[in-house]
């Protein structure tokens, strides 16, 4: 008997968290921690390679929810109350683990239509699809630590928004977030530069850190601010990319922000 491999994938979803505020003057050039075209991924090819390409099936389990019609497609509204759904049922011990059937395995590997883009932390206690309660086909899922975002991570978003037509993308950070903790502690201790990659996590969640010393945050309550603090810097840089811009500005997009509780697995929409 396999074990029921539920990789899952979340969904995101929102509506509210979509206004479009004027883009700072932090575009997302400005964001990036250094530019680096040289690694963005240059062609279709890759990309198709990279997204076409199927998850995990669920192939056990005994309550099987049934698959969803992805000809429906959802609304961002609508996304978004898929997710916030599903993270409710998540929270309660109740999920029901969608479009995990061997029928979905089958059905997503003639296409994808995703209702939700993540980007959301690499840290391995927030997994989308787990926390999301969602299944194969369902989240379009980049996830970097501190969800910083570099060329890769923005092109993967802007296909997904743009040849998937996905209505709703979430940023989602997360409470005890390590990248924030490392880069806080950096700050503090004026670390200097390590040489690694690590930097650059650093140097992007840095203006956070330092957004949040000017308002005062201190304390305990420094690192929840600057968690906070990013997910809204992570969310406004996208909206000010002019790929995803665009269709935020067209309404066929919302952005938003959100932090999910390690402790009560809840998402909380900023
Ligand atoms: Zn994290």
């Amino acid at each position: 008997m396999s074990a029921p491999t539920d990789t899952a994938e979340a969904a995101t979803e929102d509506d509210e968290a979509g206004d479009t505020k004027a883009s700072s003057k932090s575009g997302i050039d400005a964001y990036l921690p250094n530019r680096r075209e040289a690694i963005f991924l240059g062609g279709g090819a890759i990309l198709g390679g990279l997204l076409g390409a199927g998850g995990v099936a669920y192939t056990g389990g005994e309550h099987v929810a049934p698959d969803r019609n992805d000809a429906a497609a959802p609304s961002s509204k609508q996304a978004r109350e898929l997710l916030v759904e599903g993270n409710a049922r998540f929270v309660a011990g109740t999920p029901e683990r969608p479009d995990q059937t061997l029928a979905r395995r089958a059905i997503v590997a003639g296409g994808q239509h995703p209702f939700a883009a993540i980007l959301s932390c690499a840290d391995s206690r927030v997994p989308p699809e787990v926390l999301f309660d969602q299944g194969l086909g369902d989240l379009f899922v980049v996830r970097s630590a501190g969800q910083v975002v570099d060329r890769a991570v923005l092109g993967s978003l802007q296909y997904g928004v743009e040849h998937l037509e996905i209505p709703l993308l979430v940023v989602l950070g997360h409470t005890a977030c390590g990248a924030v903790n490392a880069t806080v502690e950096a700050v503090e201790t004026k670390a200097k530069p390590t040489g690694t990659a690590i930097d650059d996590l650093v140097a992007a969640i840095k203006p956070a850190v330092e957004e949040a010393g000017e308002i005062g945050a201190e304390g305990e309550d420094l690192v929840e601010t600057v968690i906070g603090l990013n997910v809204e810097r992570v969310s406004e840089a996208l909206k000010s990319d002019p790929v995803i811009g665009e269709f935020v500005a067209k309404r066929s997009l919302k952005v938003v922000g959100a932090v999910y509780d390690l402790s009560t697995g809840e998402v909380e929409w900023l």
